[in-house]
């Protein structure tokens, strides 16, 4: 007797049940009560803003990643704005990064009337080629973005080889790479540069949040005033000193980030060891179950590098599957897996493309891979049963396509 398809093998897509019942996000924070108690004990502090917690937070951070200096922001996007100032990009500028990004690693170069220009991805990581970034460094080029995509940290050495030779600043957008490390050391020691977001589906959450960390003194007080205003010296340093005189010697911004946030950072922070490694077990969990699906294709891993996995991307090979990427995205969302895209390749987008000329073709990598991404979810909150489900409507989804 043939075997009788249950509700339970059609896919949830064509009516059947879905492997969850309620929908997995691809990425979400991890709040304790010690983090409730930490933000609490704040409230009935003196300070809201700018208060003790800040430097506490950023020394804290800095010791984490083994940089000599970290500047808080009160986003990611604001502490890449940062960077950009005091790397020093002004119009007339370029500076090159990727198009597999959020928006806001490009953005941040436009915020200071410099241009952004692309370099294509490397086939396997899908960050920023170090080649290519040499092929397009002009007269203009000031500084270099690579992005530590998924959490997979970027060919740093190399990049930092290009700059020396020409006198380029490295902003390593580490959004994705909170703990990941490469040539043994931790993100946010090596380039010149490291930015980081504390967006709630990043490793480490502060509702809104960002830093940067360097090991130049120099770089560290540019971020500092420019993220107050352009003000020599904070509001708390003029009342333990008690004066009143404060100069503005740059034209800055408020892109502080409160006593609140950091407090709930510095608490998060004790946590983020046990949190790294509960994505590394997840990716593990998730590599090895992959392995037995045709057409479903895991990330690779240099063997230089031990990666944060902020990201699962899996890609969809069209050889094996009889079905579209957005056709297995719709049916793993039927099935209440939260799946994501990361990313539309920036230079796509309506703007860049309107700003610049885009039409598409132009970064080939970058483009071609886009059509293949998936992300899956990955947080440090996962159980192992949802972990479980998204093995098990992947491979429900893929053995349903299978060619
Ligand atoms: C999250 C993110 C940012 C921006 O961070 P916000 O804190 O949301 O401003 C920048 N670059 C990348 C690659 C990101 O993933």
């Amino acid at each position: 007797m043939g075997a009788i398809p249950t509700t339970r093998e059609a896919l949830a897509i064509h009516g059947g049940v879905p492997v969850r019942e309620t929908l997995l996000p691809y990425g979400k924070q991890s709040i304790d009560d010690d983090d409730v108690q930490a933000v609490v004990d704040v409230l009935r502090s003196d300070w809201m803003t700018t208060g003790p917690k800040v430097a506490e937070f950023e020394e804290a951070f800095a010791a984490w990643v083994g940089a000599k200096h970290a500047a808080s922001f009160s986003s990611g996007t604001a502490a890449l704005h940062g960077a950009a100032f005091a790397a020093g990009l002004k119009p007339g500028d370029e500076a090159i990064t990727t198009p597999m990004t959020f928006a806001a690693t490009a953005n941040c170069v436009l915020y200071q009337g410099a241009r952004p220009v692309f370099a294509d991805v490397c086939i396997d990581t899908l960050n920023i080629d170090p080649a290519e970034i040499a092929r397009r460094i002009t007269s203009k080029t000031r500084a270099v973005l690579p992005v530590d995509y998924a959490g997979h940290p970027s060919e740093v050495s190399p990049i930092l080889e290009l700059a020396d030779k020409h006198g380029l600043v490295v902003i390593e957008d580490a959004s994705h790479a909170l703990g990941g490390e490469y040539q043994r050391r931790r993100v946010g020691s090596i380039a010149h540069m490291t930015v980081f977001s504390f967006h709630p589906v990043k490793h480490l959450a502060t509702g809104e949040g960002g830093m940067v960390t360097t090991d130049q003194p120099q770089l560290a007080e540019a971020l500092r005033r420019f993220r107050n205003h352009g003000i020599s010296s904070d509001a708390r340093q003029r009342q333990s000193a008690g004066q009143w005189h404060y100069e503005m010697v740059l034209l800055g911004f408020n892109y502080r980030l409160t006593d609140i946030a950091c407090a709930l950072g510095l608490s998060q922070l004790t946590k983020l060891e046990a949190n790294l490694e509960r994505r590394r077990e997840i990716a593990a969990l998730y590599t090895e179950a992959f392995q037995k699906i045709t057409g479903i294709t895991s990330p690779s891993v240099r063997p230089d590098v031990n990666p944060a996995w902020h990201l699962y991307p899996i890609r969809i090979d069209p050889l094996h599957l009889r079905a579209k990427r957005v056709d297995v995205f719709s049916a793993l969302r039927a099935e209440n897996i939260g799946v994501n895209v990361h990313y539309i390749p920036v230079h796509l987008h309506p703007y860049y493309r309107s700003q610049f000329g885009y039409k598409g073709g132009e970064y080939p990598i970058a483009e071609a891979s886009y059509e293949q991404l998936i992300s899956l979810p990955m947080f440090h909150g996962m159980s192992n049963q949802d972990v479980e489900d998204v093995i098990t409507a992947v491979d429900k989804v893929a053995g349903h396509f299978a060619a």
